[in-house]
């Protein structure tokens, strides 16, 4: 504050204090003058905040640090109501008697309130006030604040908090590598947490020239293919920088084939790279115009984005190897592992649906014989091709695994005896290079389990073993085909 502003603060104060004569003077004239003339000297050096209002609010005093906070020079502030300066959402909240919140009035009398104040140029700095109230110099009730400014403090604590809600989500993410959950939706509702986007898609790469989207919060995109890359899809797909577009509808930029809804007012382009390439896009979208690149919030999405692209290919190749465990080598069929898993889906769902299950179990019939004759290898194309014949007869919902050697395991959702059997019959029919087989079978009962089931289905095929093999026959609650 210059010189002459302190001259007028200085003008100011005398006018104010001849005006609050009672506040200010006590004892004597010259114990009074030395008095106001101490008290000037401590209010204009305060670097605290201080302001002395009438009784209809209205600023009779102001300090020079009064007068920074505000970010005004006194004549500005001198005649003006108090609330003139205060935040609009301050005082919205203020109650129907006009009390503001967050107030506490300690036991001296002094009301103490964290306030923002918004300066000219629409900068808003946050205080903590505190108000005494004070007598006019006639006896009015005048009051006297104090504000100490907690600007800076405030954008301390909100990056902290910032970061470490960036550090938390980060952390919910990688923790996914470990627990083998699916880190789409959790990284999808992270970055729509931290940013306070309005909508987060993950496209991820699933074939030549292909993104997928693999996961979409705030529209329905799941599933969504884009063959043909443009705009600024193509750009970070060529290994161009993330892009951010402040504002929608301007096609230069575009959003490439991606249907952003649209409401779209900002947008968020990232590479998802992992140590060797690109993996996907994170696109995050805001229905209002938001900060630019700098903006603490894309710096927290881009943390995510970073540490999410290795988390998807740790996942995707769980993936693989899961799959690759549960996969037959050989022909290519679920093995008895993933035959397991497949069985308790299907004994749920019939279990939900109330519709019928039947399981099947085929073994090749004098397979030996068919090794030592032809050998091994010829054994193992036999195989292979009655796999996929089987499969090639099978309805999608069917499951078909390889049980062990030459036994394979089926389930047939929705087939109750009567469906089955025929069907079974016919799949008995197709063991190539004139060979047989025998299958046994059973319709899952209301009062046992899969397994259970599977054995009854086991002891069926060992009943079409004994009775002469290349047969179908069903448990006695099922109709059984007659063999050849
Ligand atoms: P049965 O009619 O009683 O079932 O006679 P089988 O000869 O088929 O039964 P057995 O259990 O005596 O023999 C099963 C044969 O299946 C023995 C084994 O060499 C053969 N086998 C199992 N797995 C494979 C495989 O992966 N490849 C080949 N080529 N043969 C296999
Ligand atoms: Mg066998
Ligand atoms: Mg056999």
């Amino acid at each position: 504050m210059g010189g002459r502003a302190v001259d007028r603060l200085g003008r100011a104060l005398r006018g104010g204090r001849r005006r609050a004569g009672r506040l200010f003077g006590r004892g004597g004239t010259g114990a009074r003058l030395e008095s106001e003339r101490r008290f000037r000297e401590v209010f204009l050096a305060s670097p605290v905040g201080m302001a002395l209002a009438d009784e209809n609010g209205l600023f009779v005093e102001v300090n020079p640090a009064w007068c920074a906070l505000l970010g005004r020079p006194p004549e500005a502030l001198l005649g003006h109501s108090a609330t003139e300066f205060i935040h609009d959402e301050d005082l919205r909240q203020r109650s129907p008697t006009g009390e503001l919140p967050g107030r506490t009035i300690d036991e001296d009398g002094v009301l103490r309130v964290e306030r923002r104040w918004v300066r000219p140029d629409g900068e808003i700095r946050w205080g903590w006030l505190s108000v005494a109230s004070v007598h006019g110099p006639a006896g009015e009730k005048w009051t006297l604040a104090h504000a100490q400014d907690l600007t800076e403090r405030k954008r301390v604590e909100s990056e902290l908090q910032q970061s470490q809600n960036t550090l938390t989500a980060v952390a919910r993410v990688a923790h996914c590598v470990q627990s083998g959950e699916d880190p789409r939706p959790v990284l999808a509702a992270e970055v729509r947490w931290l940013s306070q986007a309005s909508s987060v898609t993950i496209l991820e790469s699933t074939g030549v020239g292909t993104l997928t989207v693999t996961h979409s919060l705030g529209h329905e995109l799941a599933g969504v293919q884009i063959r043909t890359m443009t705009g600024a899809i193509l750009r970070i797909w060529l290994g161009g920088p993330p892009e951010f577009i402040t504002e929608a509808g301007d096609d230069d930029w575009g959003f490439g084939d991606l249907p952003v809804p649209a409401s779209t007012a900002s947008s968020w382009w990232q590479p998802l790279s992992d140590s060797e390439s690109i993996i996907g896009v994170l696109v995050v979208t805001w229905d209002h115009v938001v900060d630019g690149p700098d903006g603490r919030s894309v710096t927290s999405v881009r943390a995510l984005a970073d540490e999410a692209a290795s988390v998807l290919t740790a996942a995707r190749v769980r993936m693989e190897l899961e799959t690759l465990a549960d996969t037959d080598a050989l022909t290519g069929l679920s093995n008895r592992r993933g035959w397991q898993a497949s069985l308790r889906d299907l004994a749920s769902t019939a279990r939900q649906s109330g519709r019928p299950l039947t399981l099947a179990l085929i073994d090749l019939d004098h397979f030996k014989s068919y090794n030592d004759a032809y050998g091994h290898h010829h054994g193992d194309v036999l195989l292979r091709n009655f796999a996929a014949r089987a499969q090639g007869m099978l309805r999608k919902a069917d499951v078909i695994a390889r049980w062990g050697g030459e036994e394979f395991a089926i389930g047939l959702p929705g087939c109750g005896a009567a469906d089955a059997g025929p069907l079974l019959d016919r799949l008995r029919q197709v063991v190539p290079d004139g060979q047989t087989c025998s299958i046994g079978y059973a319709t899952l009962l209301p009062t046992e389990s899969p397994t259970e089931c599977l054995v009854r289905a086991d002891s069926m095929l060992y009943r079409a073993k004994r009775e002469g093999r290349n047969r179908v026959v069903g448990a006695a609650d099922s109709t059984a085909p007659s063999a050849d």
